[in-house]
């Protein structure tokens, strides 16, 4: 079974003016295509998923609301992925998005995600401005460790315009530690930030990551570097904690889903990671890269 840990949806009817115009900036930053960008309807996600054998996807709501203001609410987002969650059932779990700076205005969206909508596990998005690790939030979370879901963090670089300082991965180690219940994934390893994400997913049995977004790209132009980075990710912490990903659809005007999975299943240690002792990957490690780690930790 093949899985895409980290999807998005979104159409551009219902996105924030201010986060259209993120999106637009990053996409020139990346020399992206912003058209195909901001197509992400589930019927194109479905369509690419069957073009590159994806079984399965989880797709996330986004709470930008405290950076990125506009009409469509966070409330309005979650409800947008559950009922996309709805048509698709077989193929698609949702993640809702609430930023925790709510309060009890987050418990209350939580529990009515998780319980009324059905959606599966909940993304933070840290880079619009607070730090996970504030004991202030311990009540949320301990809201998520009662309803026994996952925790997406998204970790690493962001888009224009928001703050890396929120998104160092040691800030999840915090949460980690302190709520050794809740299974947490980490976005995009952490990049810049790799080693230290490697350390937490290593130090903390609750914690894996996953390899979406500019990962996708990197094995397209970079093969090499990415084939480093996951043995390294392979010596650090084990094949076990590496979750297939996408970020789709930010990503697909440089590679399509199809051919990122291609690029995993054909990962092959080249001539120089030999030398330098880097360990190659199995069929059978390669399978739970793709889908089979997925399975087992987030239970599809
Ligand atoms: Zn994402």
């Amino acid at each position: 079974m093949i899985i895409d840990a980290h999807c998005h949806v979104w159409e551009e009817k219902n996105m924030s003016v201010e986060l259209k115009e993120i999106i637009y900036q990053t996409s020139k930053n990346f020399g992206l295509d912003p058209d195909l960008m901001m197509d992400g309807t589930s019927d194109r996600l479905i369509r690419e998923m069957d073009e590159a054998g994806i079984d399965k996807a989880v797709i996330v709501a986004l709470d930008y609301e405290f950076a990125f203001k506009g009409d469509f609410t966070f409330k309005d987002y979650n409800d947008y992925v559950a009922n996309i969650v709805k048509k698709y059932p077989d193929r698609l779990a949702g993640y809702c998005g609430i930023d925790p700076r709510r309060g009890k205005g987050a418990i209350r969206e939580l529990e009515r995600c998780i319980q009324d909508l059905e959606l599966s596990g909940v993304k933070l998005w840290p880079l619009t401005g607070f730090y996970p690790d504030d004991k202030e939030y311990y009540p949320f979370y301990e809201k998520v460790e009662e309803l026994g879901v996952p925790i997406l963090f998204h970790t690493g670089t962001g888009p224009p315009r928001t703050y890396l300082k929120y998104n160092h991965p040691t800030h999840v180690d915090t949460v980690a530690v302190d709520f050794p219940k809740i299974k947490i994934q980490m976005a995009h390893i952490g990049d810049p930030w790799v080693n230290e994400a490697l350390t937490v997913a290593m130090k903390n049995p609750n914690v894996c990551f996953d390899i979406c977004g500019n990962w996708a790209v990197v094995s397209k132009f970079a093969p090499v570097y990415l084939f480093q980075i996951l043995a390294q990710a392979k010596m650090t912490c084990g094949v076990g904690k590496i979750l297939f990903g996408s970020d789709w659809p930010m990503f697909v005007s440089l590679i399509s889903l199809k051919e990122w999975v291609e690029n995993i299943k054909k990962l092959k240690r080249p001539p120089p990671m030999e030398i330098l002792g880097l360990p190659d990957f199995s069929e059978e490690e390669k399978r739970l890269i793709l889908g089979g780690n997925a399975a087992r930790i987030l239970g599809f």
